[in-house]
């Protein structure tokens, strides 16, 4: 028998209000207005900016026709990607996608120089500008904008870097896709000899069945480590390569970029990541305890997302919508009326259809046009909480549309501060409805296992990439060594408490992050820690700690981080603030305690 709503059937978006279709004729009019208006704009300011021509009001004003510009500007591509997520094999999709791609990228190549502009303007030049009161919602954007000027070179000289960026970072960056794509699985799995790919060997590591665990991870490896030296190769030129650009535009430390694209302080990321490392006894506290639920001695490595129950109880869709409304009811009515509008107005599409993109997101253009989510609901606890993760990037985007475009997206360490929170919120309101303890076993284990993930191995990656930066500095790098520094750190996270299996050493050469988007990682353990410490922070307080937390989202990203935390009377400068996050951790850690022993 099957239960309706376990696909969540006919739980479909309505795009129409962007367009009622591929073929509506007012995708090429706003296409064709946005490259007119573009032409338009450009001859008006071209020139303008830079040479000082234009008073705080007039440029206020030809912010404003920016802004307007780039909505037009962005509607249409903003509908074709989300009907091709909806329908990726549909050739008009396709079609709609490019057209609009190219169309779009004609425009805002019009509109390139005012930015460039914009930067150019001296700061002493910029100063008396910024004092017109119609100036004050744009001071944000304009630091954010120009916050790379001392660090960037020449017109001619960022010409060459451009140009032979193609041939290192890029290259490098571009054989390591090449290699790592390439690359099959042979493993046995019942009784079978089978080539898998990478998705297909990762996701065994949920599987019930040891060995094959142990087997799967292990030849994933070893798979790499067959290609160690073009990997090790890889690495060492992408470390030296950000070295050199470094010392061209003259930053004191190799992670500074990184810092300045997120508008968080060194002090601040570094106070974050002592503190976590302060905590990491708490992971290893975690790993203990799943060892008991699985009834192992120790776990291995390859055992940390094994899955401790068998069944599961499958939840239709429109009792999960049931569940999540009530769960935000409970922490605020405004919370719940808002992700309501998500389920009432079919501003998200959960049906599970062929040729539907997979994953989930929550996806907005503009403060003058609400958010939509698309996600696969497959009826699953994991599934619930991707619906309230995304509806909490809902909620924060419908919050912050009283924001300028330009000061619409939160900063990237500040983006998930609705998201997790409506997670835990959705958690904590399970937990306290659910009287099965394999159900609260399994719902504990599935949020630590997350916190895990995101805030202490995300932690220890990031240690492994400075480390290995550092270290650059002095030489080419060994695999061997860095084989080591990987360990070294992964042995301060899991201490007695794991036994890495031996292949793990190579564990470094598949992360994707060290070689695309160098230092990343500490922001997911940035944007999650800091939710829960405003968890924390609403369970000490109650009722009072909410209306400042709304306003927190309101803001979108028209503040630096730093800015926008104050206002809640956060210090992030603060080591004792990031305490707080851990405290939300030890609580579930004592309510899983409490269901082990019960067991
Ligand atoms: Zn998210």
């Amino acid at each position: 028998m099957t239960i309706s709503g376990l696909k969540a059937e006919g739980i479909q978006w309505n795009l129409s209000e962007l367009y009622t279709g591929p073929d509506d004729p007012r995708i090429e009019a706003d296409l064709a207005a946005a490259r007119r208006q573009a032409a338009a704009f450009a001859q008006v300011y071209r020139g303008k900016i830079a040479s000082g021509q234009l008073d705080g009001p007039a440029l206020a004003r030809a912010l404003a026709e920016y802004e307007a510009l780039s909505e037009l500007e962005y509607r249409p591509s903003f509908y074709a990607s989300l009907f091709f997520a909806a329908d990726t094999q549909n050739q008009k999709a396709q079609q709609l996608i490019q057209r609009t791609r190219e169309a779009s990228t004609e425009t805002a190549n019009r509109l390139v120089f005012f930015a460039l502009e914009l930067i150019a303007l001296e700061a002493a030049q910029l100063a008396p500008l910024l004092v017109a009161p119609e100036m004050a919602e744009y001071h944000h954007y304009l630091e954010v904008l120009r916050r790379f000027k001392p660090h960037t070179l020449g017109e001619k000289e960022e010409q060459i870097l451009n140009q032979k960026h193609l041939t290192s970072a890029s290259a490098f960056e571009q054989l390591y896709e090449e290699l790592s794509g390439s690359l099959r699985f042979k493993l046995t799995v019942d009784g079978e000899e089978r080539e898998l790919s990478d998705g297909e060997i990762i996701a065994l590591l949920h599987h019930p069945d040891r060995d094959l665990r142990e087997r799967a991870l292990t030849t994933f490896l070893e798979t790499h480590a067959n290609h160690s030296l073009v990997l090790t190769s890889i690495f060492n030129n992408i470390l030296l390569d950000h070295k050199i650009d470094c010392e061209l535009r003259h930053y004191d430390d190799v992670v500074i970029p990184t810092h300045l694209a997120n508008e968080i302080a060194p002090e601040t990321v570094e106070a974050m990541m002592q503190a976590v490392e302060r905590h990491y006894p708490l992971a290893q506290e975690y790993f203990q305890l799943k060892a008991r639920l699985l009834g192992l001695e120790k776990l291995k490595n390859t055992d940390l997302y094994a899955p401790i129950e068998a069944e599961v109880e499958e939840i239709p869709f429109p009792q999960a919508q049931q569940v999540i409304l009530s769960a935000f009811g409970r922490f605020n009515e405004q919370f719940a009326a808002l992700a309501a509008d998500f389920f009432n107005r079919r501003w998200i599409d959960a049906e599970v259809r062929a040729g539907k993109r997979g994953g989930a997101f929550c996806a907005a253009f503009s403060p003058r046009h609400h958010p939509y989510i698309l996600c696969s609901y497959n009826g699953t606890s994991r599934d619930i909480s991707t619906v309230a993760h995304e509806l909490g990037h809902g909620i924060h985007y419908s919050l912050s549309r009283c924001q300028k475009l330009l000061n619409y997206d939160a900063p990237l360490v500040l983006a998930e501060t609705a998201s997790v929170f409506a997670e835990i919120v959705l958690t904590r309101h399970l937990l306290a409805e659910t009287k099965s303890l394999a159900a609260r076993r399994a719902l504990l284990c599935g949020l630590l296992e997350e916190m895990y993930g995101t805030v202490f191995r995300q932690t220890a990656l990031t240690r492994f990439e400075m480390e290995a930066h550092q270290k650059r500095k002095d030489g080419k790098l060994g695999a061997d060594e860095i084989c080591r520094l990987w360990l070294q750190e992964q042995e301060k996270l899991f201490k007695a408490s794991v036994e890495m299996i031996p292949a793990y050493k190579w564990g470094w050469t598949y992360i994707s992050h060290f070689i695309h988007s160098r230092f990343y990682c500490y922001s997911y353990s940035f944007g999650e820690l800091l939710t829960l410490a405003l968890f924390q922070r609403y369970l000490d307080e109650g009722e009072t700690f909410v209306p400042g937390y709304m306003r927190l989202l309101e803001r979108g990203g028209s503040q630096r981080p730093e800015h926008a935390l104050a206002q809640l009377g956060i210090d992030i400068n603060q080591p004792e603030f990031w305490d707080q996050g851990f405290r939300v951790i030890e609580g579930f850690l004592a309510d899983l305690k409490a269901v082990v022993d019960t067991a």
